[in-house]
């Protein structure tokens, strides 16, 4: 028995696993597709907006993490013309926590250009997608696939991982990048259409059957869906440890597996770290308020709230990190709070020491500055950095202030 089933396994291989390789895919995912919030059931449209929205969300951040805030930001803004009517504070606001903040701003300008030059639609091809502000190679190909079913494959994380092991790519990413984007084209199958790209015509608002039924046969016209297959199955079974290979559709055709190294896959040249930079960070009192600033639009953290702080350099001593606290009338005695703050961005860690003061109740906010009362910094768009750090100046009473915001919350405006 156990003979006749590898024997079996053999002639699919001699037939052509090449060819089934998408049709193994999509059973899979037709069986086995994650349930998110952005994904369309099958049979239902595909909004494009809502593909937009989680695929800039999801750049170099989870999908645990962002499923909240796409639910908070569908909620706030349903399509891209009220994303485009909205402030660019409120996104801000609304991003807090998210990181990587150039993409809040980049939202915003991308939803207003969506508005005014193509009356709220977003175009279908990648080339017009990248001409959008905050959309790049990546993120063109996979709104694209998943929202067009553009016959394009877009090369996530995921995908790189399941491909550099069905392949056994041995060259080290990045260098590897090309062949493995070469590869993961192959899985999209044969092409039925024309010279559009895209899977073929109808297939742009539903990828199911007109009975609401995927067909795993119709690799020709679900690119967006062998996409998509590719991404899940790199989530949960091809994982980057430990990959569950017994349940994996391709696992008789996968070269990583037959060698046994699966987990050396992908190959990475090793990275070098960022010079770690050093500061200090200024918490001052005022009261129940705290003094915070806005950083410059463009750059690091562009646009967000901060407590004041020094530069941050990698020769950066404490004591000239002191002689930058803000200049308030009162002259305040700085402490240390000890221990320090740290976080790692993507091209250097930080380590900020905190400096805490109070002032007297009239003293004015040094220029370009202003008081914020401790119990509305939610509501300010301030960055995981800068959250950590207040949370370290102000010790217990930060999260006192925001348990009292929420039971406030959830009691709602007196009867
Ligand atoms: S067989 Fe294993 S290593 Fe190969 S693609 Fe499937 S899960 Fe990944």
């Amino acid at each position: 028995m156990a003979r006749a089933a590898t024997a079996i396994r053999h002639t699919h291989k001699m037939q052509g696993g090449d060819r089934n390789r998408p049709v193994l895919l999509l059973e899979w995912y037709d069986r086995n597709r994650r349930l998110l919030p952005w994904r369309a059931l099958p049979g239902e449209p595909v909004d494009p907006y809502r593909v937009w929205l989680s695929e800039i969300m999801l750049q170099q951040t989870t999908v645990k993490t962002v499923g909240p805030y796409f639910e908070k930001f569908l909620a706030r803004w349903p399509d891209v013309a009220a994303m485009a009517r909205a402030s660019l504070d409120d996104i801000l606001r609304m991003w807090a926590g998210l990181g990587y903040y150039s993409r809040a701003r980049n939202l915003h300008a991308c939803a207003v250009k969506v508005l005014r030059d193509h009356g709220g639609r977003f175009p279908d091809t990648e080339e017009d997608l990248r001409a959008l502000p905050g959309i790049g190679p990546y993120t063109a190909a996979a709104i694209a696939a998943i929202a067009f079913n553009r016959r394009t494959m877009p090369v996530d994380g995921n995908i790189e991982r399941v491909v550099s092991r069905l392949f056994a790519v041995d060259e080290p990413l990045p260098k590897a990048k090309p062949r493995i984007h070469t590869l993961a084209a192959t899985l999209l199958g044969p092409s039925r259409s024309g010279r559009d790209g895209k899977s073929r015509a109808g297939d742009v608002k539903t990828r199911a059957g007109r009975d609401g039924k995927s067909r795993a046969s119709d690799v020709k016209t679900r690119a967006g869906d062998i996409a998509q297959a590719l991404m899940d199955l790199g989530a949960a079974i091809c994982t980057p440890k430990k990959p569950s290979c017994v349940l994996c559709p391709l696992s008789d055709d996968c070269a990583a597996r037959a060698r046994g190294d699966q987990e050396t896959f992908p190959r990475k040249t090793p990275k070098k770290a960022g010079e770690l930079r050093r500061g200090a960070a200024f918490v001052v009192r005022r009261g129940s308020e705290v003094l915070v600033r806005t950083r410059p639009a463009k750059g690091l953290l562009g646009g967000m709230t901060e407590v004041p702080t020094s530069t941050w350099l990698a020769a950066q001593d404490d004591t000239a990190a002191l002689k930058q606290a803000p200049c308030l009338e009162s002259a305040p005695r700085w402490r240390r709070k000890a221990g320090a703050v740290t976080h790692v961005f993507t091209h250097f860690p930080l380590e900020l020491a905190v400096y805490t003061a109070a002032v007297a109740r009239r003293t004015a906010a040094p220029e370009g500055m202003r008081w914020v009362p401790i119990a509305r910094l939610n509501d300010e768009a301030l960055p995981n950095l800068m959250r950590k750090v207040i949370a370290h100046g102000l010790g217990d009473e930060m999260e006192i202030h925001a348990l009292a915001t929420r039971r406030k919350q959830q009691e709602g405006p007196p009867a």
